[in-house]
């Protein structure tokens, strides 16, 4: 029996599963788990889906945005747990209780280069560009076509996850299943203009502080390296969130002279959010899997300890010594 075919008959065998996307959710776990709720609703089935943070203003929009919820009881009613583009169980941002482990099958369904295979199934294919390429095929072996708001929702996933269709994981198959979901009635112009090329206000004047905080360091180390910081009284003057990252890594990935990139978010707790990026050849998974987070070569990563310039001093570090392009899965988190 293949992975696929386990994933479907757990799903198929669910009838009150619960889809978790995961915290400061993207487009790739917000539309893989709504395409997968409204294939699961379409066979009659009961799906929950929950996100521990809100929907972020460009995904807020979607049809079906309104049924997450942020907690879910432990005493839920629920059949099955499908945790969805995350690589660890601590991603579910705590929606998955431990208790639930014994007594409730665990389908994990993700892309990640660093993920540790924590369910008791695992549909991992580190790949795929997105998991919404992979919910494609899911959904097929369900027996449900990929139409309509479904092909929509897998539009949303693999076009923000290779940022607009320019990652390295954007292959000839990626395009032709783009070009395949807008026949099958995907609103590609609008995720384009509402979700990717829609950036609210007070985002955009964030991105003013974080682009006046831009370094670019090029001499201290293997290979260029762009970063920025912000600070907590940053986020107070412009009022945001701490669940809000201002997406300040795909923001930052662009400099030019970059090979690597470090966003640097001090958090209200203290601890520090960081992103990192890297260009084709360059991988940037292993440094965030051995800080404690996780990703894919080109997009990763971890909250560490603050202050906010030892977390920078700290990251850095890494970056100029081991940011190379290292083709071996990550193993040992030390
Ligand atoms: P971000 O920089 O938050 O946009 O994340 C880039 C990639 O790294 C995404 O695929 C995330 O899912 C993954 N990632 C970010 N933070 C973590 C973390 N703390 N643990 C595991 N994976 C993470
Ligand atoms: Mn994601
Ligand atoms: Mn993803």
């Amino acid at each position: 029996m293949t992975m696929l075919s386990k994933a479907a008959a757990l799903l198929q065998g669910s009838d009150r599963p619960l889809l978790i996307a995961h915290p400061r959710p993207d487009g790739d776990t917000v539309g893989s788990t709504l395409a997968l709720r409204l294939a699961l609703s379409q066979l009659g089935k009961h799906p929950i889906v929950a996100c521990v943070h809100p929907l972020p203003d460009n995904l807020a929009y979607l049809p079906g945005a309104e049924a997450f919820v942020a907690e879910v009881p432990e005493t839920a009613d629920i059949d099955l747990v499908v945790a969805i583009d995350m690589s660890d169980l601590s991603r579910t941002g705590g929606i998955c209780r431990d208790s639930w482990r014994d007594r409730i099958p665990l389908l994990v369904i993700d892309h990640h280069e660093t993920n540790d295979q924590f369910g008791d199934v695992n549909l991992v294919r580190p790949s795929a560009a997105a998991t919404a390429l992979m919910m494609i095929d899911v959904i097929e072996a369900l027996g449900v076509m990929v139409a309509g708001e479904i092909a929509t929702h897998l539009l949303l996933g693999l076009l923000t996850d290779t940022r607009g269709l320019r990652t390295e994981t954007t292959t000839p198959a990626v395009l032709r299943t783009v070009s395949d979901l807008i026949e099958a009635g995907g609103d590609y112009l609008g995720v384009m203009q509402r979700t990717l090329d829609s950036v609210p206000y007070r985002k955009m004047r964030g991105w003013g502080i974080a682009l006046d905080r831009l370094q670019l360091d090029e001499d201290g180390g293997v290979v260029p390296i762009a970063w920025t910081t912000f600070p907590v009284a940053e986020k107070e003057a412009l009022g945001i969130s701490d669940h809000d990252d201002l997406d300040l890594g795909n923001l930052l990935s662009r400099v030019g002279e970059a090979k690597a990139i470090a966003t640097f978010i001090e958090m209200r707790d203290g601890t520090v959010k960081v992103s990192m990026r890297a260009r084709p050849g360059y991988n940037v998974a292993q440094i965030a899997y051995d800080l404690g987070g996780g990703g894919h070569r080109q997009a990763s990563g971890c909250t560490i300890d603050g202050p906010l310039d030892v977390a920078v001093d700290r990251v850095l570090a890494k970056l100029r010594t081991s940011v190379d392009p290292v083709g071996e899965r990550p193993t040992d988190r030390r």
